[in-house]
């Protein structure tokens, strides 16, 4: 029987995966052809290489050898341009034809920049791709002044390594808060308010109209203020999930590729993963994109797992941010949002800080949690905080008690078994082999 073709579109966290997955399975019994444009490598670490903390060759993931080793055929710097779904095949961008017996989409998503006049100028750089982290780890100077438009969670990211590099940070965000779409406006003012001590200038409710040039700086305008004067722009303002090449493809798209527990599109052989997949949510059921790192391993895997011939459903993701900022923790998990749920609320006046426990009928649904980052409490709570989310366990009994004080989150973790129950819980129904311990077979 002819080995099964499996081609893998992008070599990110989620195509990785699928390939180790793969190949933990099948030993190298199949062939694979990964297509990506860059090299594999994981932008989760690029803040590090901006702080200096790695050097750029612990960012890459697989090298050309690590790539031979594992018997795949690497079709790098080069773009998937179709699929052509009822010939099973992919077309690229030099029109090379690759047939497939399985596809897996893991195509990432793309930073989006407002479409304001000087936008794409000088010194306006986005913090997404290893090239991009490059242009403004050589752009910065202690001293150097960096606005940063947009106060998202891919912005927290890097505060930590444009502070420790000298830069002279100005934060400007056009929603009413900072890190609208990660925590409550309760912890968004302690968050800024940390910043601010810090000699972070944060300026929420601002709209940037335009990005000028003065004599070699930069100057951003504003709707709703005084501009911004600036050596260097960053613009983190969201994110996109690329899915313009399966256009006519036949595959199923919404916010991203409707993917089944298995992480199969409505084409029975094409799959998806990562940033550009819509899957399972953990705690609504319904299907999300949730574009961070510990999602695209699991879809990777997951999909890879199938793709090898394995049987393997996938519980759903949890949506989750975790940031720490300047020694502040910052996290939260699921449906933390979620205006209809019952919270519990414990704000300190002291410190900073802040918990936020959502409850529906006995199930924790959601949390936020704030502490500096040396009280360990903080650190500890907040795996604990997950394992709850995650597993849904009935917290009717604790429910009273958690009410009145959110940081008894111990007991109830651990008087309800939830580290018992997680602990062995595996993605494949096994354990999982270190990554640097797959091989084929010679
Ligand atoms: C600075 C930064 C910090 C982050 N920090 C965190 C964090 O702390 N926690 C967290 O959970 N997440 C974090 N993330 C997000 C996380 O990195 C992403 O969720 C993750 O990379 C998604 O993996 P992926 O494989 O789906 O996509 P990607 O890693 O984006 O990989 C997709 C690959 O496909 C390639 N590609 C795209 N289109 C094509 C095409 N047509 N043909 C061929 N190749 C193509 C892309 O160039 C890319 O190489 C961070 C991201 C950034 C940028």
């Amino acid at each position: 029987m002819a080995a099964k073709r499996h081609v893998i579109v992008g070599g990110g966290t989620a195509g990785w995966n699928a390939i180790t997955a793969i190949r933990e399975i099948d030993k190298g019994a199949s062939e694979i052809t990964l297509v990506a444009d860059e090299a594999p490598y994981a932008r989760m670490v690029l803040p590090y290489y901006l702080g200096r903390q790695i050097g750029e060759s612990h960012v890459t993931t697989a090298g050309p050898q690590r790539l031979a080793a594992l018997k795949v055929a690497a079709r790098l710097g080069r773009r998937a341009a179709r699929a052509d779904a009822a010939g099973s095949k992919l077309v690229l961008d030099n029109g090379d034809e690759v047939p497939y017996d399985d596809l897996l989409i893991a195509t990432g998503s793309s930073p989006v920049r407002p479409p304001v006049p000087g936008a794409e100028g000088a010194n306006v750089h986005s913090f997404w791709t290893l090239p991009q982290a490059r242009a403004v780890s050589g752009g910065i100077k202690p001293g150097s002044r960096v606005a940063m438009i947009g106060a998202g969670f891919i912005a927290f990211t890097i505060l930590n390594a444009l502070v420790s590099r000298g830069a002279r940070l100005t934060v400007l965000e056009i929603a009413p808060r900072i890190l609208p779409r990660m925590v409550d406006d309760a912890a968004a003012q302690i968050v800024q308010g940390w910043l601010e001590a810090r000699g972070v200038v944060v300026r929420p409710g601002v709209q940037v109209t335009a990005i000028e040039d003065k004599g070699g700086a930069k100057v951003v305008k504003l709707k709703d203020g005084p501009p911004v004067e600036a050596d260097l722009v960053i613009m983190a303002t969201g994110i996109r999930p690329n899915l313009g090449w399966l256009e006519g493809s036949g595959v199923e798209v919404k916010a991203g590729v409707v993917v089944d527990a298995r992480m199969r599109s409505n084409v029975p052989n094409i799959y998806a993963a990562g940033d550009v997949a819509e899957g399972p949510d953990r705690v609504t059921g319904a299907k999300a994109v949730h574009a961070i790192e510990p999602t695209a391993v699991q879809h990777g895997r997951v999909a890879g797992a199938n793709m090898a011939g394995r049987e393997v459903a996938y519980p759903g993701s949890l949506l989750m941010n975790i940031v720490d900022v300047l020694d502040l923790e910052i996290a939260s998990f699921g449906a933390w949002d979620d205006a209809g749920a019952e919270a519990a609320v414990d704000l300190r006046a002291d410190r900073p800080a802040y918990r936020k426990l959502l409850f529906r009928g006995g199930r924790l649904v959601g949390a936020i949690l704030l502490g500096r980052t040396r009280e360990i409490w903080a650190t500890n709570d907040v795996g604990m905080l997950k394992g709850l989310v995650y597993t849904g366990k009935d917290l009717s009994a604790w429910k009273a008690r958690l009410r009145a004080r959110p940081q008894d989150i111990r007991l109830a973790y651990l008087a309800t078994g939830t580290a018992r129950e997680l602990l062995p819980q595996t993605l494949l129904g096994g354990p999982s082999v270190p990554e640097r311990d797959v091989t084929v077979n010679a």
